[in-house]
């Protein structure tokens, strides 16, 4: 079954590196190029994003394989559950158990734009919760994966349920099997700071990954801020706002801002782990890390995630 890994005091926090599948093949090698730089760093994982609906199944699945087999990177490999052809979710399992891939971040996935009322295309699985319960009843599946679950500080987008019932699913998806919780990115540190007190008070003690995007272009953050319905606090902005039209400059503050707020979570949150959204970009990346001095050779032992509290986490 399940390897259950114990609270560990880490040398310094891990982190994670979140990447996308690229449309083209010259993207790609572009891209692996650039991973297996950074897998040189010792992430933790590396994480690897799924299109919704499978629409990127093919390519998730090839760059997942080459981290986690060539670069030998444990790589958790996003997966939704809703709107796919029937048996993806079975045949996407089997291929990356086949790949060696050992842990899954289970998702609903957004619906089909335009689609806000939607119906499941396979009734087995409406929200991200009937994913791990199915991983996890699955006897082919049920010990061969780590599963990892999404949770949104600043509120879901599409959700009217207040705070307290969002957290309620967040709890349910604990209690199906999930072993490890990664955040939405966020900017508002103070509100995610109350936000891990209430999730801790509902009662859920597995480890919280904050998701964190260091800002590299003024228009994509603007659009991810939209997008992902982040609260920026009005700091932020008053010292984003003016120099937005200097590219260069919105990337040093985007470095500065990442550094600080890693540091912040780190000593005020006592987070020992952070998930970096990469944009598949890897100077800022790279910026970040050495700016928290994080570039040298000591890491926590490779196949363990540790984060705020004690909790299982599972190879
Ligand atoms: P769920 O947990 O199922 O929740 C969906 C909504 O339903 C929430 O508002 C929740 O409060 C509500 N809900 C849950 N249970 C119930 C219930 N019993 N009754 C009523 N309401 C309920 N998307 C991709 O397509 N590909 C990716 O690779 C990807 N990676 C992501 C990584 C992270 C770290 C995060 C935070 C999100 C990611 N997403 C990705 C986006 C995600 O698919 C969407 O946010 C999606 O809308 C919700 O997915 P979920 O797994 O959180 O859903």
């Amino acid at each position: 079954l399940h390897e259950k890994i114990a609270q560990h005091t880490a040398p310094r926090p891990f982190y994670t590196l979140e990447f996308f599948p690229p449309r083209t093949d010259q993207g790609f090698e572009n891209l692996a190029s650039r991973i297996a730089r950074l897998a040189e760093l010792n992430p933790l994982a590396i994480s690897i994003t799924w299109g919704a609906g499978g629409s990127t199944k093919d390519r998730s699945l090839e760059l997942a394989g080459l981290t986690q087999m060539e670069y030998g990177v444990d790589t958790v490999l996003h997966l939704t559950c809703t709107n796919m052809e029937k048996g993806t979710v079975d045949h996407v399992l089997r291929a990356a158990k086949e790949r060696g891939i050992e842990t899954i971040l289970a998702l609903r996935g957004d619906p089909p734009r335009g689609e806000e009322d939607w119906t499941a295309t396979d009734s087995r699985f409406s929200y991200a919760k009937d994913l791990v319960s199915y991983i996890r009843s699955t006897p082919e599946f049920a010990s061969a994966f780590s599963i990892g679950v999404a949770a949104y500080p600043d509120g879901h987008t599409e959700s009217a349920s207040d705070v307290e019932a969002q957290i309620q699913h967040l709890k349910e998806k604990v209690d199906a099997g999930a072993d490890f919780i990664v955040t939405q990115l966020f900017y508002d540190v103070d509100g995610f700071l109350q936000w891990i007190k209430e999730v801790r008070a509902a009662g859920i003690t597995v480890p919280i990954i904050p998701g964190i995007m260091p800002i590299q272009t003024y228009s994509s953050f603007k659009r991810l801020i939209k997008l992902s319905g982040a609260r920026v606090p009005q700091d932020l902005s008053a010292e984003l706002d003016p120099i937005s039209h200097d590219d260069q400059k919105v990337k040093d503050f985007g470095v500065n801002l990442t550094v600080e707020m890693i540091r912040r979570l780190n000593s005020e949150g006592n987070i020992q782990g952070f998930h970096i959204c990469t944009l598949n970009l890897e100077k800022s990346v790279l910026r970040v890390l050495e700016g928290l001095q994080w570039t040298g050779a000591v890491q926590p032992p490779q196949n363990k995630l540790i984060a705020d509290t004690p909790g299982a986490m599972v190879h």
